[in-house]
């Protein structure tokens, strides 16, 4: 049975595989034979610790994680890296440079949509450095105000000793994400950063995390993301940090680096394995099984190809509806997400009944976010390629009654 489920198009929290969820139900009665529930059970019991020390290995298979990066899990979702991160780089850098004045410490973001502004801005309210835009994506967009696109390679000026290099690869309310095709010009600029030293570049992977491989992951100090788009429910954090990037912050402040509470520390969860404190025991037990489920599947491979078919098949009928006067796309070509997928339908009150039609026909989670408005579909590992055809014929039906 469906359970009376919905098609869930939603951005976050997202749909979870029908199959995880059955098997967690059993899971959440009687954890592994304990007789005990995956909630109710000791974060320190042999049963807990092996299955987390098998969901990172499976992270680390699947995601091809090298010897030099460590895997931590912890709580905050992505607005607690957006000031860890800083802090832990922060410490890093004056361990590197002791005598470097907070004005000649330089914090580099690249700027592409809400997300990375937001991050952006709560390092400036941390201080202790000057925070640079690198590159502001809306001084490239068609309205001159929007995120609608990756700027041009040119113009990502980086810093010569940045602190930090931080940007967003998936913009989950912009629907703006950089290409991993090396050949595309919205493909993230590696070849541009500053190489001297071990670049400290931090992605925030939070809704492209598992869809499809991190390219360059070896050269990233940090990639984060919050497990609830792609891989489980809210709660739970993971973080690939560079040997590095785990440094000691209590030696960094007594240099004059920000203190930095130790949950937010990455030293605190690498030397306790995670388990400083509480984790979200159920969402690593659902997030766990999510993975399992996609290794059984053949892992990211299988993924991209599946993710890539989806996303072309949505961007076609936006495209066509483009075309007939019915939809507008947003975000300009070459730049669209492959997870959310971000469109206006045209004419007066025809979005909300594009959203009503969508809903009797059991789709949900289709409206965008408040901040932009129109329609966003997310396209995350969980939606398969037929619940995308049933949206596509949907759309088709929608187009063929607007056009006169
Ligand atoms: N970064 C991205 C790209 C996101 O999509 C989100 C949330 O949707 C966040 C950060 C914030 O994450 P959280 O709500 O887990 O703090």
């Amino acid at each position: 049975s469906d359970h009376g489920r919905v098609i869930n198009f939603g951005a976050g929290p997202s749909a979870l595989p029908l199959s995880v969820l059955e098997e967690a139900q059993k899971g959440l009665l009687n954890f592994q034979g304990t007789g005990m529930g995956v909630a109710e059970i000791s974060h320190r019991s042999k049963e807990f610790q092996a299955f987390l020390s098998d969901f990172e290995a499976n992270i680390r298979t699947q995601l091809d994680v090298p010897p030099t990066h460590r895997i931590l899990f912890t709580q905050g979702g992505g607005t607690a890296q957006f000031s860890a991160v800083v802090l832990n780089l922060l410490a890093r850098y004056r361990l590197l440079r002791p005598d470097a004045a907070p004005a000649d410490t330089v914090l580099d973001y690249v700027v592409t949509g809400s997300w990375s502004k937001k991050a952006a801005d709560e390092a400036r309210r941390l201080g202790g450095a000057t925070v640079r835009t690198v590159v502001d994506a809306r001084v490239y967009s068609k309205d001159g105000k929007s995120f609608d696109n990756v700027p041009p390679h040119a113009e990502f000026a980086f810093s010569a000793d940045p602190a930090l290099i931080y940007y967003c690869e998936n913009e989950t309310v912009d629907g703006v994400e950089f290409s991993h095709d090396p050949q595309s010009p919205a493909a993230f600029p590696f070849h541009l950063l500053p190489r001297d030293t071990l670049v400290p570049l931090v992605a925030d992977y939070s809704s492209s995390f598992m869809c499809r491989p991190i390219p360059h992951l070896a050269d990233h100090a940090v990639i984060y993301a919050g497990a609830q788009k792609n891989i489980g429910p809210a709660g739970l954090t993971i973080l690939i940090v560079r040997e590095d990037c785990i440094v000691d912050v209590d030696a960094a402040a007594k240099l004059g680096a920000t203190p930095v509470p130790l949950i937010l520390s990455y030293k605190t969860l690498a030397d306790s394995g995670s388990l400083y404190n509480t984790p979200s025991v159920f969402a690593i037990y659902m997030a766990g099984l999510v993975l399992e489920r996609m290794r059984q599947n053949g892992g990211l491979p299988y993924y991209e190809e599946v993710n890539r078919r989806k996303a072309k098949k949505v961007y076609a009928a936006i495209h066509e509806g483009e075309q007939k006067g019915v939809f507008r796309r947003k975000v300009q070509q070459g730049s669209e997400s492959w997870m959310n997928a971000v469109f206006e339908v045209l004419g007066e009150g025809a979005e909300k009944k594009f959203l009503d039609g969508a809903e009797k026909r059991g789709m949900k989670g289709l409206k965008g976010h408040r901040s932009v408005g129109g329609i966003r579909v997310s396209l995350y590992n969980a939606i398969t390629e037929e619940e995308v055809d049933k949206l596509i014929a949907y759309m088709t039906e929608f187009m063929a009654e607007a056009t006169p």
